[in-house]
């Protein structure tokens, strides 16, 4: 078992059958006017609710929806998830408005059959986001077995996070979705297949340090695209126009490319550019002939030769990380170079893993998300993680030192 799921139990450790379980997952799903447009979360979660339904466990079901300011914040209910959940499970999903009401308890202990009870927005009760343990304790009065699966809210401690596996003590455990991306995430740093080489692109060099510097002794090389190529460029004294630069990167930068130099590392930066006169401003838009970009020009994505470059390298790798999409892949006229690159670990037959929410959906809107060993669901968290950072939700599931422990 890879290290970061030492002492944690999952939900195979338990006997469900006839248990109630408390389910915490990650449904924030984007809704449009109550219409859901991008339901992968809700399908991700398909395997650990069907494994507690086929071992007879009564299946409640929790998450966060947005940041609703208020209960009355309806346009953050969680009706939609609940009814797509009933289509996809063929199972009525009753939505609780009142999480901590009798009213759990009246369905739970009644003639409960085929329902699975989906509780209404946590961040409807301030207690989520206080870690309330009196919240957690109205929970656990129904509860028998506690399970994470919403590896992408790990990082908080909030009151279905922390506070809930805190009262459960030894009847809680993670759920598939959490044990696939701890192995995966761990699997990149814990002896990776070599060549292994982490793409890093996005908006910005400031997000990303803490991850460059877990990586920077793991890796073979780095890739560098998007917004953040432009403070390694300058830092090297390149021309880049009005392109997005972090002046107070710029030493960072430089420093890093002399590391990897010392290490005799990989470091690939973009030759070429597809620049445009603003961001909106496809009409200007065009490809530079080198890695110079002009005064009154943006550097919006990627060139060809750049592409070339990077993909060549990138078929060769037997572990890719990917974090950061190689341009402003929202706009069509300028999504190839992280279209390329997706395109490129989908046929690798290395371990490819993709990290990051604006990772994931360019990957998702190259197509070629499907053929990807691993997209992390966790945004934030996976980064967190990555970078060895602890996360709330899988620490407080750990094996506690007997002082920490109350009686049971
Ligand atoms: P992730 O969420 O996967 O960690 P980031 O949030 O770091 O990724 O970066 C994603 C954003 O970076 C995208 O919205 C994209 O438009 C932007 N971006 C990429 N390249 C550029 C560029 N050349 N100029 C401006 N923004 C860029
Ligand atoms: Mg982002």
């Amino acid at each position: 078992m890879s290290s970061g799921l030492r002492g944690i139990k999952t939900i195979r450790d338990f006997d469900l059958n006839g248990k109630t379980v408390f389910l915490r997952l990650d449904l924030n799903v984007p809704i449009k006017n109550s219409k859901i447009t991008d339901e992968t979360r809700i399908t991700a979660s398909l395997p650990t609710i069907n494994y507690c339904l086929e071992k007879g466990a009564k299946l409640i079901v929790a998450s966060h929806l947005g940041r609703p300011k208020s209960a009355d914040d309806k346009q953050f209910s969680l009706e939609p998830v609940a009814l797509r959940l009933t289509e996809l499970l063929d199972r009525e999903v009753v939505l609780m408005e009142e999480p901590s009401s009798e009213g759990v308890k009246h369905i739970l202990y009644g003639n409960m059959k085929n329902e699975i009870i989906c509780l209404e927005n946590l961040r409807f009760d301030a207690g989520e986001e206080a870690n309330s343990i009196e919240l957690a304790n109205q929970w656990a009065s129904y509860t028998d077995i506690y399970i994470n699966d919403a590896f992408g809210a790990c990082h908080r401690a909030h009151a279905s996070i922390h506070a809930m596996p805190e009262v459960m003590q030894k009847k809680a455990g993670i759920g598939f979705l959490i044990e696939k991306e701890i192995k995966m995430l761990d699997s990149l740093t814990d002896s990776p297949k070599k060549p292994y080489i982490a793409v890093l692109g996005g908006s910005k060099i400031s997000d990303k340090i803490s991850v460059i510097e877990k990586l920077i002794d793991v890796v073979d090389g780095f890739i560098i695209g998007g917004a953040m190529a432009y403070t390694f460029l300058k830092a090297q004294g390149v021309p880049v126009g009005k392109s997005l630069v972090e002046a107070d990167k710029l030493k960072y930068a430089k420093e890093m490319i002399q590391r990897m130099e010392a290490r005799n590392k990989t470091m690939l930066l973009p030759v070429d550019h597809v620049v445009a006169k603003s961001f909106g401003d496809v009409e200007s838009k065009r490809t530079t002939t080198s890695a110079v970009i002009d005064d009154n020009e943006i550097g919006l994505d990627i060139g060809p030769q750049t592409i070339r470059n990077f993909t060549a390298a990138l078929a060769k790798a037997s572990t890719v990380f990917w974090n950061g999409p190689m341009g402003v892949f929202e706009n069509p006229a300028f999504s190839a170079g992280t279209f390329a690159v997706a395109k490129t670990m989908s046929e690798s037959s290395g371990v490819m893993i993709v990290g990051g929410g604006d990772s994931a959906a360019a990957a998702e809107a190259s197509g070629y998300a499907s053929k990807m060993t691993h997209i992390s669901t966790g945004g934030g968290a996976s980064l967190e993680y990555l970078q060895g950072e602890k996360l709330p939700g899988l620490e407080i599931l750990r094996p506690r030192k007997q002082s920490e422990t109350n009686l049971e």
